[in-house]
């Protein structure tokens, strides 16, 4: 499987790196970033402290693409509707980890899904993944007096909060339980009494915690957890890489990366 990253010089486009070096179905044979990218003209294995991997670090996409079967973009909100477009144009699967993008941009990639099979992941770990799917499911078993709350902390300089991650978490809840996230959520409470059926957030941030969220449901006599720890940067280029290659071949369409881990659920 002949693999493109996008955002190549990047932590997350070096992270992919090391986990695609050692993955025996992919080679890569195109690494691109922008010409004022610290890592430019770089040998992508080098620059990522494995192998040399003769891979320069480029500008040209479309020339990447050309002999590829996946693209794996971790780069811009602001780049990523135009990758998107150049991967559809080349027939090229794609996998968008990149966060914070706009309606154009989601609209980019509805229309590349025509072409060529689409995931677009604000978290590719595969445990997050997961979670997410158990939440939704004991929302949807457990009655609404069970009442869900959702805890996140991550390191000092994150900025946003609560995480995408804990709202992503608190909309699959919101969706197991049939009713609608923005009407139910408490992003931030300071007091006053708790109302049925709340969805609440709380958020610790300090030091260098990668990623910690927990969700509780509580009910009369017996509480629910279900959570995950991240300790490692790596399971978001692990899990990346996996739903690549899961991805090449497919048919064009829109897939979740709950495709991917192969868990059953009719919620
Ligand atoms: P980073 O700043 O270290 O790397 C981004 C790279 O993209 C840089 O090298 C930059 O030069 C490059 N870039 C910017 N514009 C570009 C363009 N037009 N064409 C090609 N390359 C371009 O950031 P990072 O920590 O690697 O994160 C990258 C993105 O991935 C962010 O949006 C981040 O939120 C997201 N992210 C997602 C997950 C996930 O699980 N989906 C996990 C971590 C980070």
């Amino acid at each position: 499987m002949r693999l493109v990253i996008v955002g190549a010089s990047g932590r997350m486009g070096l992270a992919i790196a090391r986990v695609a070096v050692e993955t025996a179905q992919l080679q890569i044979v195109g690494a691109v970033d922008r010409a004022e990218a610290t890592g430019y003209g770089r040998d992508i294995g080098e620059l990522a402290g494995v192998a040399a991997q003769g891979v320069k670090i480029g500008s040209d996409l479309s020339a990447a693409l050309a002999h590829a079967d996946v693209m794996i973009d971790f780069s811009a909100p602001s780049a990523t509707a135009g990758n998107l477009a150049a991967a559809a144009a080349a027939g090229v699967a794609v996998l968008v980890g990149t966060t914070g993008l706009d309606a154009q941009t989601q609209a980019a990639a509805a229309a590349a899904s025509q072409r060529v099979p689409v995931i677009v992941a604000a978290n590719t770990s595969l445990g997050v993944t997961l979670l997410i799917e158990l939440v939704r499911a004991a929302a949807h078993a457990l009655p609404d007096d069970f009442d869900i709350e959702i805890v996140e902390g991550h390191h000092r300089h994150k900025k946003d909060a609560p995480s995408g991650t804990a709202l992503a978490l608190g909309r699959a809840a919101a969706a197991g339980r049939g009713v609608e996230f923005d009407r139910v959520a408490v992003p931030a409470r300071t007091g006053g009494e708790r109302q049925r059926g709340e969805i609440g957030f709380a958020v610790v941030r300090g030091g260098d915690i990668v990623g910690d969220h927990q969700v509780t449901f509580a009910g009369e006599g017996e509480r629910v957890t279900l959570g995950h720890q991240a300790t490692d940067r790596a399971i978001f280029a692990r899990g990346a890489v996996r739903a690549a290659l899961w991805l090449a071949g497919r048919a064009p369409g829109r897939y979740e990366m709950k495709d991917v881990i192969s868990l059953k659920t009719t919620i």
